[in-house]
């Protein structure tokens, strides 16, 4: 009898343990850094974004019109998503694929298209704007003309300051009850880092702009402490489809959300 109950106790333990084991492997975090499958389908469209500075890339490395190379990979695949945004390469730009032109919907956990940057690229193209002479880049241009939006200062690069233009005319042509949610606007040029983090924003390369804060939404204002983003968005998806059309991506798209903010990324909007 005893003998049965100590055999039974031992299978129960078994099971026990087992099903400890298994909830540990699942509970291992998610590790980012692997390159995406269709990763020459973005290097294709990351050269054709930027005809200005890049010229190609070879097996190893992203090719400069100056020369300079930068490694595609640093062949780690075992980063932490926090890592991912400190510490990428290349091809962990290119982790999540932008839903261009989708409905907007609540993102999937830690997808965050177009918020990981290869800082040394950016600032290669853009300037460095810790440094004097970055604001040689900028221009001034109109926001919302027909509305009295007033200037926006934006860079030259790339041209994102002719792409700015030419959103703005297009907003400008929207319904007026749609332009509360643009103007004011929150700014453009800002040479800072990202909130909680070493990596610059986009604003530091004079190549993003906030639309007006007070419709936005942005997941740290809203988290309370231990809690996972909760999205929310008030702003009008015709908005964020004319940004996409001149292949500003938008922040609403984004786990970690940021519905005010849309950025200059070429290389990941469709041509
Ligand atoms: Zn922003």
């Amino acid at each position: 009898m005893a003998a049965r109950r100590a055999a039974m106790f031992r299978n129960r333990l078994t099971i026990a343990l087992t099903l400890l084991a298994l909830s540990m492997i699942g509970a291992r975090a998610q590790t980012y850094g692997a390159p995406p499958a269709n990763l020459k389908t973005h290097l294709d469209r990351l050269v054709r974004a930027y005809p200005d500075w890049i010229s190609g890339y070879d097996a190893n490395a992203l090719i400069m019109k100056n020369g300079q190379k930068f490694a595609i990979t640093d062949k780690s695949t075992t980063k932490t998503f926090d890592e991912l945004l400190e510490k990428p390469d290349i091809d962990d730009m290119f982790f999540a694929d932008y839903p261009a032109g989708a409905t907007p919907q609540a993102p999937a956990k830690n997808f965050d298209p177009g918020r990981v940057r290869f800082e040394p690229l950016f600032i290669a193209m853009y300037g460095d704007c810790f440094k004097a002479q970055f604001s040689k880049n900028l221009r001034s241009v109109a926001w919302l003309p027909k509305h009295q939006g007033g200037q926006v200062r934006i860079t030259t690069a790339n041209g994102v300051d002719k792409a700015l233009e030419a959103v703005s005319r297009e907003l400008d042509e929207l319904p007026s009850n749609l332009m509360g949610y643009l103007k004011p606007n929150s700014g453009t040029y800002n040479c800072r880092r990202i909130d909680g983090s070493s990596a610059r924003s986009m604003h530091a390369y004079a190549g993003a702009i906030d639309v007006n804060a007070q419709y936005g939404n942005y997941w740290r204002w809203s988290m309370r402490p231990g809690s996972e983003p909760k999205w929310e968005n008030k702003i009008p998806v015709e908005i964020v489809r004319i940004f996409e059309k001149h292949r500003f991506i938008w922040g609403g798209r984004w786990y970690h959300y940021d519905t005010l903010h849309f950025e200059y990324r070429p290389e990941l909007l469709p041509e």
